[in-house]
């Protein structure tokens, strides 16, 4: 049983060993990935910033082609009003270029209002546009940097797992399901050491009895606080 125990406890140290090796793979790749989430954050807003734009220039254009259109209609209007000796027509078309002209004071206010916060999105667009650039500079090279680094640790993660198999496979079926869920529970620790009469796991009393049964070896024995495989180091 001592060997069993031993082989649980090889199995523990390559578990653990593959917990950190993971973690390590994880946060290598976090790093990258939040660079990678805050360019395109950058991106979409940089985006809808030049969607926005285009929109704002669009209304520009078609305010600044109203006026131009509306200025030729009061001009021309003007013109008719020196030909015509109608005193009723002369009123309405002095009314009708009236008209025209508060048509085209609306109109105008519309086009300063399309220029208003203008400085102010063209700042952003700048920051953005630089903040794009310089970020996918560094992903770039933290893709680099950590490509090497991700290589190695993903051959250890083979390697461990290898070994992990090699071990797995001599422990009986029951017992390696039980480690495994203990291990996945009690935070990657899953064989505990039993001294002084006290579960090393859980720190809790053992039986008298227990603890004597533990030291002969002859069966696996678990905590009955923390289930964890119980062994003695005599
Ligand atoms: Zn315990």
């Amino acid at each position: 049983m001592r060997e069993e125990i031993n082989r649980l406890m090889e199995l523990q140290t390559i578990d653990r060993q593959l917990m950190e090796l993971e973690l390590s793979l994880s946060s290598i790749a976090g790093r990258v990935d939040l660079l990678r989430e805050q360019t395109q954050t950058n991106q979409k807003e940089l985006d809808r910033l030049t969607e926005q734009d285009a929109e704002i220039v669009a209304t520009r254009k078609k305010a600044e082609r109203e006026l131009a259109e509306g200025e030729v209609r009061i001009r021309n209007k003007r013109m008719r009003l020196t030909l015509i000796r109608n005193e009723k027509e002369l009123q309405a078309l002095s009314h009708e270029i009236e008209t025209l002209k508060d048509t085209n004071l609306r109109v105008e206010s519309e086009l300063m209002a399309t220029l208003e916060g203008a400085d102010e999105r063209t700042a952003r667009v700048k920051e953005l546009t630089e903040a794009i650039t310089k970020g996918r500079a560094e992903l770039a090279e933290a893709e680099k940097e950590i490509a090497a680094e991700v290589d190695a640790l993903k051959a250890s993660i083979r390697e461990r797992r290898r070994s992990r198999e090699q071990v797995a496979g001599n422990v009986e079926a029951n017992l390696l399901s039980r480690y495994q869920m203990i291990f996945s529970r009690r935070a990657g620790v899953a064989v505990a050491l039993a001294k002084g009469g006290t579960c090393q796991g859980c720190r809790m009393r053992l039986p008298p009895q227990l603890y004597n049964e533990i030291q002969k070896h002859l069966a696996i024995h678990f905590c009955p606080n923390c289930q964890r495989v119980l062994y003695y180091e005599g």
